[in-house]
């Protein structure tokens, strides 16, 4: 079900880095930013792919067919890298980052570029970042590296300013609808592309993960904790028996669209549209700094999911503050 490139909406940004490198002027460094779910990994690998191609076509891409061609898709070429954290979440470390720039200052090994991808960049801690400096400030020849970064803004300044920047943004809606196309109803469409914030690799994944139904049972969910028909320990259990991303990424597009709702600022512009009648009951009468302060909470628990990470912990602190913003008297 998953899709894979080249995708559509790549067009520009792929011209542009095949013209540079037909030019010979292709950046050591190139920086690929934009929103989650675009297919920025699929690029920096096609890009990867053709850079080791010792015979890519015109249009830029690897001819498929040559030793390198036949290598890369074994996944055993000597001149591509990936630098990735260990598990999803977790930061890119030192040493691996020191690796890399030991290889960098050899040749490449079979004629080609050199190619390291680093996904996701801002993954990157402030010591892993400083090595890789030193490597950006000694371009070596047909070495190029590529950032992957759906947060660019996290990445330290001095290391984004020494990068071209190549930007994605998200496609048209009728885009989406073509990727959707053959793959779900025409009537989940619509529902689809809201879930997905607009993001055509993130609907499919929404439709293969269903984000949809998922948000249904947790409003389900919720409004039991606030009627008190349930209590946090018997929640915290049927979290935990779901994947721990369906259900804190569904916590957060839900009380997003609670803080929206509550806010007025809601025409059309929520995850769960076709939910909206049962989002307004739910956060009905609930203080709107209160859905504030619990969408600040997630966030905040987002971000020290890097390094912290009781999964039961943090589902019994995320119902018990629920409780305590729906308790009776507001108090
Ligand atoms: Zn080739």
């Amino acid at each position: 079900m998953s899709a894979v490139g080249p995708f559509p909406w790549h067009a520009a940004q792929w011209q542009r880095v095949a013209a540079a490198r037909n030019a010979g002027r292709l950046p050591h460094s190139l920086l690929l930013a934009g929103p989650a779910g675009l297919g920025k990994a699929a690029f920096a690998r096609r890009l990867s792919d053709a850079l080791v191609c010792t015979q890519a076509a015109e249009s830029g891409d690897a001819c498929g067919a040559c030793p390198a061609c036949r290598l890369s898709r074994a996944g055993s070429h000597p001149d591509q890298h990936v630098l990735a954290p260990e598990e999803p979440g977790k930061m890119i470390r030192i040493d691996a980052v020191r690796e890399l720039t030991t290889k960098s200052v050899l040749a490449a090994q079979a004629g080609g570029y050199r190619v390291f991808i680093l996904d996701p960049a801002e993954q990157m801690n402030r010591a892993a970042a400083n090595a890789l400096l030193k490597t950006l400030e000694e371009p070596v020849s047909r070495s190029v590296l590529i950032l992957v970064s759906s947060h660019p803004d996290r990445l330290p300044a001095t290391i984004r300013s020494r990068c071209q920047t190549i930007k994605f943004t998200l496609p048209s809606a009728d885009q989406v609808r073509a990727c959707l196309q053959g793959r779900a109803e025409p009537s989940e469409f619509d529902e689809l592309l809201a879930v997905s914030g607009g993001s055509p690799l993130r609907a499919l994944q929404a439709l293969e993960q269903g984000w949809i139904g998922e948000g249904r049972r947790l409003i389900l969910e919720l409004t039991a904790l606030r009627q008190r028909k349930t209590n946090p320990l018997q929640i915290v259990e049927e979290w935990e028996k779901r994947p721990l991303t369906l259900v804190f990424d569904g916590l957060k597009r839900c009380v997003s669209d609670l803080v929206r709702l509550a806010s007025g600022m809601a025409q059309g512009a929520i995850y769960h549209p076709g939910l909206r009648a049962d989002l307004q009951s739910l956060g009905r009468g609930i203080d709107l700094q209160k859905l504030f302060l619990f969408n600040d909470e997630l966030l905040q628990i987002e971000r020290d999911a890097a390094r912290n990470l009781n999964v039961q912990m943090m589902f019994e602190h995320i119902a018990n503050l629920w409780l305590q913003i729906t308790r009776p008297g507001g108090q």
